[in-house]
């Protein structure tokens, strides 16, 4: 798991590399100034010679700048290690995502994934630079601090090798509670996301419903339990601190005692002894910012293993391997087709459909809600793959096509149509981005849009918000049309995209395709019978299965599904007209 978010290092591993080295350097020139402290002590103070101490001390300073120097080497390198990895990182899970398919989005969250992107991917970013910068330098500090200790007291070395075990074991205890309750702290802040941005993204239905203080009260839960538990767990490391201090005074007091001793006995000087006390406050530091890596790690690696899923998630449609780059007909056919939405799914989605649908002929698509007619077009341009059986396109299974040859030959106006912050004009270009602004208009005006962006003060620079909440349901789908347009596609699929739009204007579409479009396959999937009508072919869905298929007349003498809709929207027809 480890070495796959590493490969994210990259160009940053010289960065990476240097930081430890810099830092070598660092606790080397640290490690040396108490030796020269102490002989500014013994020679120059004890000693009471002025010179060394003038000698000794611009040695001391001498030392401490190449040290600073080091310091501020690491520091950088490390910056820029650590900021480098993570916009790698990021960068390569970015780009992942935009490769996975609808059926592996369905095992992620919207939430999810942002989290990943954002939050863990810090986590993660935090932990690199504390393992380049202190979990080399600690231990490396105690270690020469102890021989250094050694060279003057191996008595006094001897107790550290004793304390620092101890100390160790005391902080892992403590961390060991702590750790998990931090664990879930982090995992209440993925619910805490997934409530904002939720609520965010629905803020008009919360205000429609007046659901605001629910949607309070459900925030103030996830962040009461997330309180609760940071407050647990800092209690916990809360003893972390006086552990420290009362090993720190009683190896103050070792070494006060046995070094007062080796003092009166003339086999230590005083010199010697204030550089033994610098180096026990050496370890002991190193021995704390070491604890709170740890802590840091642990954290970061519940976001690595996150990161890990999501960039082990194999794109499961992908281009074969000597694709077909060629679709010369809008010719599509059902061989068989059987669909569910994941394997471990009991029920199909869609079960035994077989069509036929010639170059250029228009079908429609009439169900219920739920009867799985946009399942049913999701499988000509491979947003899923089918379960069973064979989906082709002009005579060959759409697995053997370019992706995108497919895609941009089969265009596709979702049911959950979006617009993406950004000028219509833009927005309109995704279709095409080489058109001009003349096939713009032309698109426009086929899809029944030109004339209300013609009065719109900014016209085809009218700035769109995120979502396209500035613009009406009816008016947001005849662009989400032009759009589709613009790719002067084989095949035009239509998932119940005129439901907005008044029944003249969704009849005068309709028209336009008969007209300007007649060699394009249009599969029209619609609630109301009016749109399908005067369809070549209309397929009948019930409960995943084609119950019928005909044209207009055929269906109204023998299927009962459509006698019944069209009874009851004849019926109501009149009000529906201009409902929008
Ligand atoms: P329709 O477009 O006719 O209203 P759908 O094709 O959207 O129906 O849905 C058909 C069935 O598939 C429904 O039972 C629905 O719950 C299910 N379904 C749709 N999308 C998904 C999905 N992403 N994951 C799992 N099940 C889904
Ligand atoms: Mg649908």
């Amino acid at each position: 798991m480890v070495r796959k978010l590493l490969q994210s290092v990259r160009e940053y591993k010289k960065d990476t590399w240097l930081t430890p080295l810099f830092l070598l350097g660092e606790v080397a020139m640290e490690v040396v100034i108490p030796l020269f402290m102490a002989e500014l002590i013994d020679q120059g103070i004890t000693g009471g010679q002025m010179n060394q101490v003038v000698k000794y001390g611009l040695i001391l300073v001498l030392f401490a700048l190449v040290s600073l120097v080091f310091g501020a080497l690491a520091g950088k390198h490390s910056a820029i290690a650590m900021a480098g990895f993570g916009k790698n990182l990021r960068y390569d899970l970015f780009r992942h995502v935009q490769q996975l398919s609808y059926s592996n989005m369905d095992k992620f969250s919207t939430s999810g994934i942002v989290t990943r992107l954002t939050t863990d991917i810090t986590h993660v970013q935090n932990a690199f630079l504390m393992i380049i910068r202190i979990a080399f330098r600690s231990p490396v500090m105690m270690i020469f601090a102890t021989i250094m200790t050694y060279r003057i007291s191996p008595t006094i070395a001897m107790w550290f090798v004793i304390v620092i075990p101890v100390l160790a074991a005391g902080m892992l205890i403590i961390m060991k509670y702590s750790f998990p309750i931090f664990e879930r702290a982090f995992g209440s802040y993925d619910d805490l996301n997934k409530v904002v941005q939720e609520n965010v993204r629905g803020i008009r239905v919360v205000k429609s419903y007046v659901r605001e203080e629910r949607e309070i009260s459900k925030f103030q839960a996830v962040s009461e339990r997330i309180f609760a538990q940071m407050v647990k767990a800092e209690r916990i490391l809360s003893y972390e601190l006086p552990l420290m201090q009362i090993v720190l005074y009683a190896v103050m007091l070792i070494i006060s005692w046995i070094g007062a001793k080796l003092v009166v006995g003339g086999t230590m000087t005083t010199g010697e002894l204030t550089s033994v006390f610098a180096y026990s406050m050496q370890i002991l530091m190193s021995l704390m910012t070491l604890g709170f890596v740890i802590i840091m790690v642990a954290i970061a690696r519940a976001s690595a293993g996150r990161i890990n899923d999501l960039l082990s998630e194999q794109p499961d449609i992908t281009s074969p391997e000597a694709p077909v780059t060629q679709l010369h007909s809008g010719e599509v056919e059902f061989r068989n087709v059987s669909f569910r939405y994941s394997d471990k799914a009991e029920q199909y989605a869609l079960s035994g459909i077989n069509l036929h649908i010639r170059s250029g002929q228009t079908i429609g698509i009439i169900g219920a809600s739920g009867s799985a007619k946009s399942t049913m077009v999701q499988l000509i341009p491979r947003l899923y793959d089918v379960s069973d059986g064979e989906v082709r396109v002009s005579g060959t299974n759409v697995k053997h096509f370019d992706l995108k040859v497919l895609r941009d030959q089969v265009a596709m106006v979702l049911q959950k149509n979006v617009l993406f912050e950004g000028t219509i004009k833009e927005n309109l270009r995704w279709g095409n981005e080489a058109a001009s602004d003349e096939e713009l208009i032309e698109a426009c005006r086929a899809a029944q849009a030109h004339e209300f962006i013609s009065t719109f003060p900014d016209g085809y620079d009218t700035h769109l918000a995120q979502g396209g909440t500035n613009v009406s349901g009816g008016q947001k789908q005849r662009l989400c049309i032009a759009r589709a347009l613009l790719k002067k596609p084989k095949i035009l699929i239509l998932d119940d995209s005129t439901s907005a739009v008044d029944t003249r204007t969704d009849a005068l579409i309709r028209g336009v395709f008969k007209e300007s479009i007649p060699d394009t396959t249009k599969i029209i999937i619609a609630q109301r019978i009016a749109s399908v009508e005067d369809a070549d072919q209309i397929i009948v869905l019930h409960e995943g299965r084609m119950a019928d298929i005909g044209t207009h007349q055929e269906l109204l003498r023998r299927s009962v599904i459509y006698q019944e809709a069209y009874h009851t929207q004849t019926k109501g027809g009149e009000e529906q007209n201009g409902q929008h």
